[in-house]
């Protein structure tokens, strides 16, 4: 097989130029024997709340956990329906159902590939009904409480969060953010005439420190931002074993802790986040600009409220299959997200999901690639793989 010169994904040069100040962090740890929580982990929790622009930042293992204590925590319970999307990773819906809820899926909007706020307040206005006597909402399939909405902020970009927003105030629901993708992703609120961030906008949120994002650990890390007090008490709480000090257990939890080695290195490339998003910018505007006139592909919409951080860069292209053997062979890194939406995974089989119950994502699922993105990404690069995408359309 040939090596490939240009990969998907390519962290090392980033890397090697902190390698100074990680190395650092783990001399820190070494000399001080300060493993679990500490000083490096709060500092690290002080400085993303700051990034974030929430009052509280609270770092755990993963993102998957972030979400699950998110959800614990905002109050959601055992057996309400939670919505959510059919195209993101699984670890959304796991995370739900974890938490003791059921997912729901809404299907996408076919330019964003976000949530579809029309499609929420059709699932709300005819799958559910109010009950008379308590006005709780009820999902009528079901006989469920309707009580969460998680949008994800897909690819880097928020999903459609002043219409979301408008929709959960009318329907009582709680929203929580999946912002593991969308580290430092803005929108503008026309409501507030103000710019507001990802992790900032829902009851609270969720990140992932998954090497590959934005900002990415040497390892797993996540975190949950919140501006209320008592969710960001009950998530540090359930991520320790539910204690409020050392062996007073109010509640079960978890081992669910972020390492202090990964928060100060985190720290260390959270100084740098902005600069790489930036850059991850510049080169989605430029395979923009490649791609103007390439024929049977389309390239990532953003609208005009947005400010995406470009966490993939993903086509539609018409014969994907073909095309990304066709750039492997050529040595160009690719990747799917993802193929296979959620409602059709084994893991929901007894749901009974059909193909065409969500047929946005389902059609798009078998036409999107992401292409190599990442801030080092060289502009001579982008031309080949521009290049690349073009000669095979033209082939036919
Ligand atoms: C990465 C990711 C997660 C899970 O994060 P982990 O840190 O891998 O647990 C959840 N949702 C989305 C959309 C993700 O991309």
């Amino acid at each position: 097989m040939q090596t490939e010169t240009i990969p998907f994904l390519n962290l090392e040069p980033l890397h090697r130029a902190l390698e100074g100040e990680l190395m650092g962090v783990f001399q820190n740890a070494l000399r001080t024997g300060r493993f679990i929580g500490g000083p490096m982990v709060e500092k690290f929790e002080a400085s993303f709340a700051d990034f974030c622009t929430t009052r509280h930042a609270v770092a755990v293992n993963s993102g998957t956990d972030a979400m699950r204590l998110a959800i614990i925590a905002s109050g959601i319970r055992r057996g309400d329906v939670v919505m959510t999307v059919p195209n993101t990773f699984i670890a959304t819906t796991e995370a739900i159902s974890q938490a003791g809820a059921y997912p729901e899926f809404i299907d996408i909007d076919e330019k964003t590939y976000n949530l579809d706020p029309r499609g929420l307040v059709a699932f709300l206005e005819h799958r559910c009904v109010r009950n008379r006597r308590t006005g709780a909402l009820i999902h009528k399939a079901s006989g469920r409480p309707v009580r969460g909405v998680v949008p994800v902020h897909l690819y880097g970009q928020m999903a459609d969060m002043e219409a979301i927003l408008d929709i959960a105030a009318v329907y009582g629901l709680i929203v929580i953010e999946d912002a593991c993708q969308a580290h430092g992703a803005s929108y503008y609120s026309a409501k507030r005439a103000s710019y507001r961030k990802a992790g900032a906008v829902g009851r609270a949120a969720a990140f992932s420190f998954y090497p590959g994002k934005n900002l990415g650990a040497l390892g797993d890390g996540g975190a949950v931002t919140t501006d209320d007090d008592a969710l960001a008490a009950a998530v540090r709480m359930l991520r320790d074993h539910g204690q409020s000090r050392k062996y007073y257990h109010e509640m079960e939890g978890y081992n669910g802790r972020l390492d202090a080695i990964q928060a100060g290195l985190l720290s260390v490339k959270l100084g740098y986040l902005d600069h790489w998003n930036d850059l991850r910018r510049k080169c989605a505007h430029y395979y923009n600009q490649l791609f103007s006139g390439v024929e049977h592909i389309v390239t990532p919409y953003e609208p005009a409220w947005s400010r995406g951080v470009y966490h993939l860069y993903v086509i539609r292209a018409r014969e994907r299959d073909r095309l990304q053997n066709y750039l492997s062979g050529r040595g160009i890194g690719t990747g799917l997200h993802y193929p296979v939406p959620l409602h059709l995974q084994k893991a929901y089989a007894k749901r009974n999901y059909r193909p065409g119950d969500f047929p946005v994502c389902e059609k798009i699922a078998g036409e999107l690639l992401s292409l190599p993105m990442f801030p080092d990404l060289t502009a001579d690069a982008q031309r080949i793989v521009a290049g690349a995408v073009a000669d095979f359309m033209a082939a036919g």
